[in-house]
């Protein structure tokens, strides 16, 4: 029996009457919408959708789901790909949808305050008017709640951070509807417990973020982008790690393997030739200092045996390439039709990636599995997109990812770099972190006393 009350209609209409009724959907569309995210985890409809239009509307759901212990879900726009945001418990899915307000952009000081629920690519296009940008980039248009609670990171983490890095203050509000303002607008913060960075990653299970203000970056003079191919995919991982180890700070730093990149190939913007390769990417104040960065980088490829190398600073060329690597998933999804996808994210310190994509190599093949391979490599970070079939295609993509993730916990890396732990990594957190777990767990009680938070998520059941 289930721990939670069930929403009857008594219940729905005080939501009505605290979130305002036109904010409160029971229509089956809207619970379809909000029953599933990008993963292949099974889909689970909420009992209803509130949508939050402010702080204090959010206080009073959460108060009220408090004391009637009714789960709540926090929801971006559902691009998780770990089963991060699916209401397993049923009850309030809370979707950010309509807080998309930027409250104010501090030009002087990099940095703009905004409402979660805008996406990261529409804060960007708002942001070029003034020359700066919010980096953190996860493929998708993301919103900021989703990816300050997944923690997302993506292309460009290797040289501006994950999204960890780029936040200095957030209102939070918790389970019991009280309202936290976290961190503050100076850069530089040493005063008292981080709770900011506790929320950050949380995944929706300790607070409900409505409003943060973000770090933001100038809008780079120069970019220019290269392609090295390498005859072995152990060559290729040899140059991201020389790459790393040079000096020079890339804005991207990706390793593609022939699978990868063969796909890219079929999406029409790209002819590339079919063999392991690295994408990088550069981002100067000068024109001569991307030359000279462009010198070395060519020269330590060649030197690993790189046999062709592509560079350019054509901005038309250089958005065809990076869009081609962006839109990768969805073409393989195109590409294997009625196949799943299962993706997983695991990361290692650097100096063990050689190891990591070796062994994934050596298990794929072991499998018998296509895993198409593409990673953040300058991060030490390797995706594996598996496309599967029925329940024995399942269970083989399944015990695959679990080798991996064993493996990348071992060379003392993580199971998820970037995607966070949702429902997928759950069986893999006491290896990873032992008796922390425990004290992961005393804090969401602390939090979250009657666990009405996003349940269901990071903690092994009956933990
Ligand atoms: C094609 C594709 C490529 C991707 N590439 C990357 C990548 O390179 N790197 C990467 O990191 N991710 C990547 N992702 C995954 C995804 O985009 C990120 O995990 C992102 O952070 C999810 O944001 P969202 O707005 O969709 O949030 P959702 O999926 O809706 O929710 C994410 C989590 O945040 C919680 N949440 C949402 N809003 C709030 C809030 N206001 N307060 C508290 N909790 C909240 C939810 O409960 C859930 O646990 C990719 C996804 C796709 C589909």
């Amino acid at each position: 029996m289930s721990r939670f009350n069930a929403l009857d209609e008594n219940r729905l209409e005080q939501l009505r009457d605290l979130a305002g009724a036109s904010n409160v959907s029971t229509g089956q569309a809207d619970l379809d919408l909000h029953a599933k995210d990008q993963s292949h985890h099974a889909a689970r409809q909420p009992e209803v959708v509130i949508y939050a239009t402010d702080t204090q509307q959010v206080a009073r759901i959460l108060q009220f789901a408090n004391e009637a212990c009714i789960p709540v879900t926090p929801w971006g726009v559902g691009t998780s790909l770990e089963g991060n945001p699916i209401p397993v418990h049923g009850g309030i899915l809370l979707s950010f949808e309509k807080m998309t307000q930027i409250v104010k952009i501090h030009a002087d000081d990099f940095q703009v305050t905004t409402q979660p629920g805008i996406g990261r690519k529409d804060l960007n296009v708002q942001l070029a008017r003034h020359g700066l940008f919010f980096a953190p980039d996860p493929g998708a248009n993301a919103t900021i709640g989703g990816m300050l609670a997944n923690n997302a990171a993506g292309i460009q983490t290797v040289k501006y951070g994950a999204t960890k890095d780029n936040v200095v203050q957030m209102q939070v509000v918790l389970a019991d509807g009280r309202i936290l303002r976290l961190g503050s607008r100076s850069v530089k913060q040493s005063s008292g417990y981080n709770l900011m960075q506790l929320i950050v990653g949380s995944e929706g299970t300790l607070g409900v973020i409505t409003e943060a203000t973000l770090k933001l970056a100038p809008v780079p003079e120069h970019m220019s982008a290269v392609v090295a191919a390498f005859s072995t995919v152990t060559e290729a991982v040899e140059a991201v790690v020389a790459v790393r180890g040079c000096g020079i700070v890339p804005a991207a730093l990706e390793l593609l393997d022939t699978t990868a990149v063969t796909m890219l190939n079929t999406t029409g913007d790209v002819d590339l030739a079919p063999h392991p390769s690295i994408f990088m990417e550069f981002h100067a104040a000068h024109e001569t200092s991307l030359t000279a960065e462009l010198d070395l980088i060519r020269e330590i490829c060649k030197e690993i045996g790189a046999i062709n190398i592509q560079a350019t600073a054509d901005p038309t060329e250089r958005k065809r390439l990076w869009h081609a690597r962006h839109a990768l998933y969805e073409n393989a999804v195109r590409q294997n039709p009625g196949k799943t996808f299962y993706v997983n994210d695991v990361a290692v310190p650097i100096s063990a990636y050689p190891e990591l994509i070796a062994y994934i190599e050596q298990q794929r093949d072991a499998h018998g599995m296509t895993a198409y391979l593409v990673g953040h490599a300058g991060d030490g970070n390797i995706h594996m997109a598996m496309p599967y079939e029925g329940e024995t295609g399942y269970q083989n993509a399944q015990a695959l990812n679990s080798e991996v993730v064993n493996k990348a916990i071992e060379l003392n890396g993580t199971a998820t770099g970037e995607h966070g732990v949702g429902l997928g990594k759950i069986p893999f957190m006491t290896h990873e972190h032992g008796d922390a777990l425990i004290a992961m767990r005393q804090i969401k009680d602390l939090l979250d006393p009657n666990g009405i938070l996003n349940p269901g998520k990071i903690f092994p059941e009956g933990m």
